[in-house]
This record gives C-alpha cells, structure tokens and sequence, in this order.
C-alpha cells in the first residue's frame, strides 16, 4: 500500500493530537513524527536494494515483523504509563502505532510474515492476480487501490480542513 501509507500516518497523528500531542511538543514534531512512523518499516527497502541484492521479500526482515512493531508498541505503552515526563515516550507510542498500521496496511495485499520469526509463512488478505502488462496496472485496477485513494482523500480533506485556517479540534 505505497499510496495510503504516509496519508493513513498523517490521519492517525492529526486525529490524535487534540487528546495526546504533549504540550511540550510542537505540531509540526508532532506530524513529523506520525509520518515518520508511518513509513519507518519501508526503510528496509535500502537494505533490500544496496545490502541483499533484492534476495529476500522485504517484507521478510525482521524491519516488517509484527511481533517487532507490536512489541515496541506495548513497550512504549508502558513507558508512558510509568514515566514521569511523557512527551517523548508519548511520542513514541504515535511512531510504533503507525508501524503498526503500516504492517495492516502491507498485509491487504502484500504479504506479512504475522507469525515471524516463529513460522515461516506469509499472510495476505487478498491476491492481485497478474492479468494486465505493465505490473503496475494489476495494482491500480485491483479493489484494493479504492481503499488507497480513500485514505489519501480523507487525508487531503483533513489536510485542507486544518490549512484553512481551522484545526483538528475546529475541523471534528
Ligand atoms: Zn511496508
């Protein structure tokens, strides 16, 4: 889901600023780093090309592992719980939910090893059969790409919502 996913961060961390942005954080952090955690498991995709010589599915390495990102997710919850300063760890939670929600969007399509490192097997909640030439065109006419452009619009909308000089608060 290479469309939705910095849109999708974006969504999370707007909608969530309101309750949970610290006020020793600026928005622009803020928004920085939900979309930084948004795209983080993608990193990977360095190593995939100039390390492994595109051997391996990306989504393979440990960098897409749900145990990896769900993991650092719950940490990061109870960092926040027994911290007594909580910008930082507050923040860490908005970067590990939106890895996560990138290993759910990865897993519509593309396949995610969800037992990993236990089972070696990959899950996918749905297939794009190769039909059309270029590749690419099997992606954008599969139903899944609506899903893709619905989070890019909704993201855009609340982006012009916020720009026109309202925000989340005002907009919701
Ligand atoms: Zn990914």
């Amino acid at each position: 889901m290479i469309v939705a996913h910095l849109p999708t961060g974006y969504l999370i961390g707007a909608l969530l600023e309101r309750r949970f942005r610290p006020a020793a954080c600026s928005p622009r952090l803020w928004l920085a780093v939900a979309l930084l955690g948004a795209f983080a498991p993608d990193l990977d995709m360095l190593y995939f090309h100039l390390v492994d010589g595109r051997q391996h599915h990306h989504h393979s390495y440990w960098s897409h592992w749900p145990v990896v990102w769900f993991g650092a997710l719950a940490l990061a919850l109870a960092w926040q719980r027994l911290a007594q300063q909580t910008w930082v760890p507050t923040l860490l939670v908005l970067f590990t939910l939106n890895g996560c929600v990138h290993l759910l969007l990865d897993s519509v399509v593309g396949d995610i090893w969800w037992l990993a490192p236990w089972v070696d097997q990959a899950f996918s909640l749905a297939t794009v059969t190769p039909r059309y030439q270029p590749w690419w065109l099997n992606f954008i006419l599969h139903w899944s790409f609506l899903l893709e452009l619905s989070l890019l619009g909704a993201a855009l909308w609340l982006a012009r919502l916020r720009w026109r000089g309202g925000s989340t608060q005002a907009a919701l």
